[in-house]
């Protein structure tokens, strides 16, 4: 068995990233020259880290099945990105975010990481705004904040409800400087279906031109993947519909193991779900949660007329709501973590105290947010004794220009006017906090082959924080992959060029036409949605929020019986040899099939309740403290890595104690 080694280096916390880029061995820019990169991924993580190694001089091939980089999932994200610039005020420092990431994280993240995570935060700002971000300004014209959930102070730089989609701007015209060089070589519109390996290093990748079908071999002496997080094993999560796990789950099978699999974020604030056919969920942003307030009704006679449609939410008092956050977690009220907040939720509705129809929904109200912005408006314009109208129309403004577009894009799906009716929310798969299991240098266990950004494990424990997966992949993508990459890369600068023409290039390209060949002659009777949409309620009911041993080993044995059916009686119309969508969906499917199987093994093994899962077994509920699970103080087993024999389910874990010893482990919820 295979020893993990997090080569964390020695010495205190603070200075350990210092030292470290200190006495790395570096690559000459002469010789950067000759050696070559492949990324696979221009989301956040994989743009920035194009951009830099390019500008560093490396030969950069960067891949992405989109058909421009702009178009990656990071353009979803709404709320912030988190740094410890402190320009509030308000006490913030490089430790305080550290800290606040790791308990965030149920104490399960790597802590070196994160320290570095939080030291390289503050230069991320600085890039992006040199890049011409428009990050939110205040009155004075200064950089703006907001906050976000777990923490007591205002770190988030934001755009509007649109942050994600101007850093990738921001990232894009990076690599854009560096395509116009020749610098980077882009291939959309194309599909990494494989790694290759020669002599246990990666060096290279089979593609597929997903315009022509062709099947191409990319050689580098490198590889990066930035693929994201394959939160779409549920089916419904607010990720974008191509997201998937094909990437990080082919490299998984050639030898890098995978860690924490099953540590998924639920996140709180999404619009419920309405029917069967729905095949995607929507965020409404952690940001909302500075000005809304999350409530249930206190009596179920309330509940029920509401869901009959006899009364109305607005028709309640204060003193007939229950604001369950903050009433059991006054320090932190509406902007606990989202597991926290995930967890009150289902504890409220599995309670009966459900607002809508199905009982799967809380509200996030703006009522209190509106009238008080509408009364510090109405003294700043020096209007004396304003109307109701006249605060709500002037708080109501303030509101919009905070959150406008969530709004309005509440108001188009759910068709109801969220300024004047509570929004209705409930918790969704959102974020993969498992992933590829890396080093300290983001080094997969493959010599050569790195992984970042949501791909990776490494920075977000059992629950990432909010505002904090922006702030990782960009750490990743500008700050430490370029330091770290070149250690590895400057024993190879007397590599030469990799050929293409070998024994392994020849037998990773049979390997995927084979798949695709199987998937176009099948010719079977059931569409790949028919079996993603089976594999996502088979994930949701026995491996969603609430856990136990008896549904997760149900869980295994059903996957592998989908499993064997998909590959009996999936049907996929077309061709290979053009753009063909269900082909492509059905190689991401199979690779679902597999993940969500090994999925459910990891969460058997741990029997602990963290992050946003309630493990039945271990969870007391009762009185005040109903719904919030009793933390396993004894299981330490951080990392559950696992490496790949066989099928997936011959799977062996290993696990490893990182260095969880200079946080004290004190004070794990969040009263
Ligand atoms: C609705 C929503 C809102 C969010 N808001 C926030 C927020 O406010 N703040 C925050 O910090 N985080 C937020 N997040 C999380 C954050 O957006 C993501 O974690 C982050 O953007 C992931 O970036 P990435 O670069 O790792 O991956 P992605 O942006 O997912 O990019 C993946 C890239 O990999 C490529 N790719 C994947 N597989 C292959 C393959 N096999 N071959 C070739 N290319 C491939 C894709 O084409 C794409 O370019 C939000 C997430 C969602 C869903």
């Amino acid at each position: 068995m295979s020893v993990l080694d997090s080569k964390v280096p020695k010495g205190p916390l603070k200075t350990k990233w210092t030292d470290y880029k200190n006495h790395i061995d570096l690559v000459n820019p002469a010789n950067k020259r000759n050696i070559d990169v492949i990324v696979v991924g221009t989301g956040l993580a994989g743009g920035s880290a194009a951009a830099t190694l390019a500008e560093l001089g490396y030969n950069v091939k960067t891949f992405c099945y989109q058909d421009s980089p702009r178009r990656a999932h990071s353009i979803a994200a709404q709320g912030g990105i988190n740094a410890a610039k402190n320009y509030q005020g308000d006490g913030d420092s490089t430790y305080r975010l550290f800290y606040d990431t790791v308990k965030g994280g149920d104490y399960r993240s790597r802590e070196a990481n994160v320290y570095r995570l939080a030291e390289v935060s503050a230069n991320i700002i600085d890039q992006c705004v040199a890049q011409g971000v428009p990050f939110a300004r205040d009155y004075g014209g200064l950089l703006d904040n907001r906050s976000f959930g777990g923490v007591l102070v205002s770190r988030t730089f934001y755009a509007k409800g649109q942050t994600g989609q101007q850093l990738l701007l921001g990232a894009y015209s990076a690599m854009n400087r560096q395509i116009a060089r020749g610098k980077i070589t882009p291939f959309n519109r194309h599909e990494m279906l494989d790694v290759v390996k020669v002599n246990g290093k990666a060096r290279g990748i089979i593609a597929r031109n997903l315009v022509t079908g062709e099947i191409e071999r990319h050689s580098a002496h490198a590889v990066v993947i930035a693929s994201g997080g394959y939160g779409n094993v549920y089916f419904l999560s607010t990720n974008a519909m191509g997201s998937n796990a094909t990437a990080a789950w082919k490299i998984h099978k050639k030898g890098a193991f995978f860690a924490n699999p099953c540590y998924t974020q639920i996140h709180p604030t999404c619009i419920p779900r309405s029917g069967d056919y729905q095949s995607k969920l929507t965020l409404m942003s952690e940001s909302l949660r500075n000005d809304g307030r999350i409530w249930v009704p206190k009596n179920m006679d309330d509940v029920m007329a509401i869901r009959e449609g006899k009364k109305k939410p607005t028709d309640l008092s204060e003193d007939e709501r229950d604001y369950y956050l903050e009433r059991r977690y006054p320090a932190f009220g509406n902007l606990v973590p989202r597991d926290v907040a995930s967890r009150a939720a289902k504890e409220r509705c599995d309670a009966g105290y459900g607002v809508n129809a199905t009982g799967e929904a809380v509200y996030l109200d703006f009522a209190s947010a509106i009238e008080r912005y509408g009364k510090e408006q109405a003294k700043i314009h020096n209007i004396n004794n304003a109307s109701a109208d006249k605060v709500y129309e002037l708080g109501a403004a303030i509101v919009k220009a905070k959150y406008g577009n969530l709004f309005q894009m509440y108001e188009k799906i759910v068709d109801q006017d969220p300024y004047k009716t509570p929004m209705m929310i409930y918790p969704a798969v959102h974020y993969t906090m498992g992933g590829v299991w890396v080093d300290y240098n983001l080094m997969t266990t493959v010599d050569g082959l790195y992984c970042i950004g949501e791909a990776n494990f490494s920075d977000h424990g059992a629950n990432r924080l909010g505002a904090s997966a922006l702030m990782q992949g960009l750490a990743d993508g500008y700050f430490v992959l370029p330091y770290t990459i070149g250690d590895y890369l400057s024993h190879e600068i007397r590599t030469g060029k990799i050929a293409t023409d070998t024994p392994e290039f020849d037998a990773a390209e049979k390997e995927v036409t084979d798949k695709i060949n199987f998937f176009i002659n099948n010719k079977g009777s059931h569409s790949v949605d028919y079996y993603h949409k089976k594999l996502g309620n088979i994930m949701w009911e026995k491996c969603g929020m609430s856990r136990n041993a008896e549904g997760l080993k149900e869980a295994m044995v059903e996957i592998k019986a989908l499993r064997e059916d998909f590959y009996k009686n999936v049907s996929v119309p077309g061709t290979a040899t053009e753009l063909n969508a269900e082909l492509e969906k059905a190689g991401r499917v199979a690779d679902f099939l597999e993940l969500g199987e090994l999925f459910a093994k990891d969460a058997l093994e741990r029997a602990e309740s963290c992050g946003g899962h309630f493990r039945e077994e271990s969870v007391e509920i009762g009185g005040e403290q109903a719904g919030e699970a009793k933390r396993n103080d004894v299981d330490f087993a951080f990392v559950s890595a696992w490496e790949y024999k066989g099928e997936p389910g011959d799977a062996v874990l290993h696990k490893e104690e990182l260095e969880f010893n200079e946080i004290e482990l004190k004070q794990r919820s969040y009263k």
